[in-house]
């Protein structure tokens, strides 16, 4: 009897022991999973403000140089002031140049210009300190959102012939003045476009890649001004593509069908600017795509060549 009763008390005493036990495992266990969580939950907390420290420096620097952009922006274009955009900015155009030591068996007519009188040109621009705005900045200023410098002037050069890649780009060159050569491509756009280190100074743009020949109506009777939109276009496409790039476009002969068709070609072809032959400045709020240009006549004296920046 004495055994059952001590048998029986071991066995409640087995009981609670097991049933603590149970209980201390259940806790531990619960312990250990909490803790396990919580350290999992800490670990994330803290990645999450890491990643927000590192989100908050990055757009802290972010703001900081976009400021500092805005700011280098800000100096040197300032905003488009009403004296500025009565100023104006001329465009010249020339043709081709040549040596007069060793002229061309051709008449020289307006088109051309002697390497003595563009340089000259060239080296009054310098010396008076112009500024050779990029078509980007032009539009910019066209679209009233910048001043450019009180001496500014940009440069064209209009078919790529031999003489001006002989003759004229040897003088930008040493002058470091920056042009435009407006190149008919499909007669050598590949070759100007092949040699491009050779003038750091010249931006090749489009006159077209074959539209540059007679067949229209208007004008000097080039042929952009009677072809289907879409055969313009093409054109274009291919023209920027040989030589990669589609800042500007100088109409051929400078023509312009009367019902707007070539400038929106043009502007359908994602070109910046167009120019035309007509004279004059540019203004802000002059159609972009029908820009004037100043024709220099290449015999004309220095004081000439001046009258028209
Ligand atoms: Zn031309």
């Amino acid at each position: 009897m004495k055994k059952v009763v001590l048998l029986v008390i071991l066995n409640i005493v087995l009981l609670i022991e097991a049933a603590g036990l149970a209980v201390v495992f259940v806790y531990n266990e619960s312990m250990i999973r909490d803790e396990a969580e919580l350290q999992a939950a800490q670990e994330l907390a803290e990645e999450a403000r890491a990643k927000q420290e590192a989100d908050k420096a990055i757009s802290k620097c972010a703001a900081e140089s976009m400021a500092a952009a805005y700011t280098a922006y800000e100096n040197r274009y300032p905003v488009q002031t009403e004296e500025g955009a009565h100023r104006g900015i001329s465009i010249l155009m020339y043709h081709t140049v040549y040596d007069p030591l060793n002229p061309p068996n051709v008449r020289i007519d307006n088109n051309f210009i002697s390497t003595v009188n563009l340089e000259e040109q060239l080296k009054y621009l310098t010396d008076e300190g112009y500024s050779f705005p990029t078509w980007e900045e032009v539009r910019l200023y066209i679209d009233g959102e910048i001043d450019l410098p009180e001496k500014s002037v940009v440069l064209t050069f209009d078919d790529g012939t031999d003489g001006f890649r002989k003759n004229g780009v040897p003088l930008l060159n040493k002058y470091k003045v920056p042009a435009t050569a407006f190149i008919i491509v499909s007669r050598n756009g590949k070759r100007w476009a092949a040699h491009k280190k050779d003038y750091p100074y010249l931006d090749l743009e489009s006159h077209s890649y074959d539209m540059h020949r007679p067949g229209g109506r208007v004008g000097h009777g080039g042929i952009m001004t009677v072809l289907p939109y879409e055969a313009i276009y093409d054109d274009l496409k291919q023209s920027q593509e040989i030589l990669g790039n589609s800042n500007a476009f100088a109409y051929p002969f400078g023509d312009v069908d009367n019902y707007g068709q070539c400038r929106d070609a043009v502007e359908g072809a994602g070109f910046l600017c167009a120019v035309t032959t007509k004279y004059g400045k540019v203004y802000p709020g002059a159609d972009p795509f029908l820009l004037p240009r100043m024709r220099v006549i290449g015999r004309n004296s220095l004081a000439a060549f001046i009258t028209l920046l």
